[in-house]
């Protein structure tokens, strides 16, 4: 980006922030509580150490915890989350979950996101030798990916904290989720992104209104985004600081509703098994940590286990070495499921899949756009390739005995497949232009002789 471009940015923004940025001014106002009266302060969810509500989130995780084996955080509320208070006028939408969430649902920032239907998958089941799979539909969030309600609880907390700018390292569906609830809560929204990102979803992040920064060093995005937040206080949500620990613990609290609304779905009875994409891990935590909870208030008397389907295999491995600290591993191939490529996960993925005995499944090319197309044509569901790891990671496990048949497996489709038609579509379609009528059935007669049949 030019220099004369770039310095009208940082002017832009930084005038967002409320005058010149000093060290004293970084926070923006009512920044010292995280959330209010909501939340007490935050625990380390390795080592359990207690801290303030007042506490930096600045992408480093516990701070004894950091050399060792870097591991997130997670709020401690006020009080804990009562199922009985869901009242009768409760919004529509995952804040009718808002006594589980950080922040009051009068502070919400909300496109109608959550509340996504559970599909009984009968078809897809059979085939995969499943008598009772069941596929969570997350496309159907307003930005058509589940990261809709990681977003709309961490913009909440920072408009209600007195942000003006918020800023993501993403060119993909948390870029886009940020970039719409920024624009909904008429935020400055800011996406550091590398050279040669492209794709609908880059796309669809600058329709927002968001200002995209490709950086020639993929590190730089995040670089970029620490000296921000530090500068000049812009709320941060993604990881940026490397090893990795996750997301704004905050956020990763949105992601608990997955779970309610599973387990409200199904009657009040948890699966057996419960599969989704996985690459830092912050759905996979949130959605545990819902299970964890529901347990806890006695509304579910069995938790499920959890199964991670991912790329290179960093949470397999670190399931078998028995540490805390998850290696980064060579990346072998490119994933086409661009959305859950990186080499290595975070602890807080691996402790969810430890306390759950659940699995991790590396999930290869082979057989993922053949998997999207048999969802589809099966289900009517057109999924994201990433969001169809989770199904042959299930189908694995069937094939090996670890699920049984009878088993109620839940997986979690995260995003839409109109995300990412320039990896799932080799050739655009070709088809035979008809001059007549009379020559479309004639073809029609030729290509499909059982659609014929049951024509007549
Ligand atoms: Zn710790």
């Amino acid at each position: 980006m030019p220099g004369q471009q770039l310095g009208k940015l940082v002017a832009d923004v930084s005038q967002a922030t409320e005058g010149r940025p000093t060290p004293e001014s970084h926070q923006p106002k009512g920044r010292s509580a995280q959330g209010a009266s909501i939340i007490a302060g935050f625990t380390c969810i390795r080592c359990g150490a207690s801290l303030p509500a007042t506490v930096e989130i600045d992408s480093k995780g516990c701070p004894a915890c950091h050399e060792t084996a870097p591991a997130n955080l997670r709020p401690v509320y006020v009080r804990p989350a009562d199922p009985g208070s869901i009242a009768a006028n409760a919004p529509r939408s995952l804040w009718r979950y808002a006594h589980a969430l950080p922040c009051a649902v009068e502070d919400s920032v909300s496109l109608g996101e959550g509340q996504t239907p559970l599909i009984e998958a009968t078809r897809l089941g059979k085939m995969l030798g499943f008598a009772n799979l069941a596929i969570k539909d997350e496309s159907r969030n307003p930005t058509w990916s589940h990261k809709d309600r990681f977003s709309t609880v961490a913009v909440s907390v920072a408009r209600a904290q007195g942000a003006r700018v918020v800023a993501t390292a993403s060119s993909g569906n948390a870029g886009a989720s940020l970039a719409a609830y920024a624009a909904c809560a008429g935020l400055q929204c800011v996406v550091t992104t590398f050279a040669g990102s492209a794709g609908a979803m880059l796309a669809q992040i600058r329709k927002y209104g968001a200002t995209v920064l490709p950086l020639v060093n993929k590190m730089d995005r995040w670089t970029m985004l620490a000296e921000a937040a530090s500068r000049y206080g812009w709320f941060v949500t993604s990881p940026y600081r490397a090893p990795v620990v996750g997301s704004h613990a905050l956020g990763i609290e949105g992601y608990k509703t997955i779970a309610y609304e599973i387990v409200e779905q199904s009657g009040g009875v948890a699966p057996d098994w419960c599969a989704l994409p996985v690459c830092y891990g912050d759905a996979l935590s949130g959605l545990w940590a819902g299970f964890q909870e529901l347990f806890a208030q006695r509304a579910i008397t069995r938790l499920p286990k959890m199964v991670a389907a991912e790329v290179h295999g960093s949470l397999a491995q670190a399931l078998v070495t028995g540490s805390d600290r998850v290696d980064e591993l060579n990346m072998a191939f490119e994933s086409l499921a661009v959305s859950i490529g990186a080499p290595r996960s975070t602890y807080q993925a691996l402790k969810a899949l430890r306390e759950s005995s659940g699995r991790a499944v590396p999930v290869h090319n082979d057989g993922l756009v053949a998997m999207q197309e048999r969802l589809a044509r099966s289900e009517g569901i057109f999924a994201e390739l990433a969001s169809v790891t989770p199904l042959l990671a299930v189908a694995k496990l069937r094939e090996e005995g670890v699920i049984a048949s009878e088993e109620r497996v839940v997986a979690v489709a995260t995003a839409s497949g109109l995300k990412d038609l320039d990896r799932s579509v080799a050739h655009p379609a070709e088809n035979t232009i008809f001059r007549s009528t009379d020559e479309a059935w004639e073809w029609l007669g030729r290509k499909d002789a059982r659609l014929m049949m049951q024509l007549a």
